[in-house]
This record gives C-alpha cells, sequence and structure tokens, in this order.
C-alpha cells in the first residue's frame, strides 16, 4: 500500500479559493502497475461516488483494475478527509488537494477536466462547474463586476511516508 498525493498550483485571478466540486467530483487519472510496470493509456475517471466494499476488512475502493499485462487485480481509495482546496495563499507553491491510497498502482498523470468550484474574492460569486479541460478557465463576476480566471495549472505527485 502506498499514499499518492496530488499536488496542484496555479494562478488565480480575483478568485479566492478552487476545489473540487463535491464528492460526485471525478479525478481523471492514468496508472502504472506497481507490478509489471504496465503504464495505461487511457484516462480514467475515479469518484467518491462509485465504491465497492474490498474483499478484506471494511474499507471501500473507489477504483478497480485489472492490468492488461500481469492481469493483477489492482485497486485505490480516495481519502477523502484530505481534499482540500486551492487558495489565493497558496500561489507560487504546489499544494496537496487529495491524496490516493493506492495498491498495486500508482497515478502517473493527471487532467483537472470539470466539476471544479471557483469562489470569487470579496464575496462575489461561487461558480460551480468549473472547467479546467483546457488549463484555464475565464469568465466575469456580474457581483463584484471583475473578471476571473484560473491559469497555468500545474500538477505533480507525491509518495506520502
Ligand atoms: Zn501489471
Amino acid at each position: 500500500m502506498v499514499k499518492i498525493a496530488l499536488q496542484i498550483t496555479c494562478r488565480l485571478d480575483n478568485i479566492e479559493e478552487l476545489k473540487p466540486g463535491g464528492p460526485e467530483f471525478r479525478w481523471c487519472l492514468k496508472f502504472t502497475c506497481s507490478n509489471c510496470g504496465q503504464a495505461s493509456e487511457k484516462w480514467n475517471y475515479v469518484s467518491l461516488e462509485e465504491s465497492t466494499p474490498m474483499q478484506r476488512g471494511s474499507g471501500v475502493n473507489n477504483f478497480v483494475i485489472k492490468c492488461k499485462l500481469c492481469s493483477r487485480e489492482n485497486s485505490m481509495t480516495i481519502m477523502e478527509h484530505t481534499i482540500k482546496s486551492f487558495t489565493l495563499n497558496d500561489q507560487g507553491k504546489f499544494k496537496a488537494i487529495v491524496t490516493f491510497d493506492c495498491r498495486g498502482m500508482e497515478p502517473s498523470d493527471f487532467s483537472a477536466r470539470e466539476g471544479w468550484t471557483a469562489q470569487t474574492i470579496e464575496g462575489g460569486r461561487e461558480f460551480s462547474d468549473v472547467d479546467l479541460s483546457e488549463g484555464e478557465w475565464e469568465y466575469y463576476c456580474d457581483e463584484t463586476l471583475q473578471p476571473v480566471g484560473i491559469y497555468e495549472i500545474k500538477h505533480r505527485f507525491e509518495k506520502i511516508k
């Protein structure tokens, strides 16, 4: 078992807080099998809303996949309490926004995609379903009368010891 945190960084323009939008948020990931080293070419969606009981113990899997090469069944769990927002104060550094508990595989790539929630500064609008598929997002807050945006989103993975 290995715990891997997904860290992101981005530039926020008049946005106070960026976060995954609730339990139905889908993390879009690629994986590498730890047993044989096979890397998946396909993107996979992992969500808290999709869970199956583990064969042993009382936990749940949020994603199960059989490796195409070695046929081993690998799985992972989203650690719900580790889900965090990226805020104005986090700019300029990478911040862990979720940790995955991985069994037999590790995430190798992440795509931000859609379903994010963004809160405008100064109590302006909250935007739901922000789409970061293009790596950035721009809009206009009609309450604070300012342009808002999210730019230069980048990610990295970090093993938690
Ligand atoms: Zn494998």
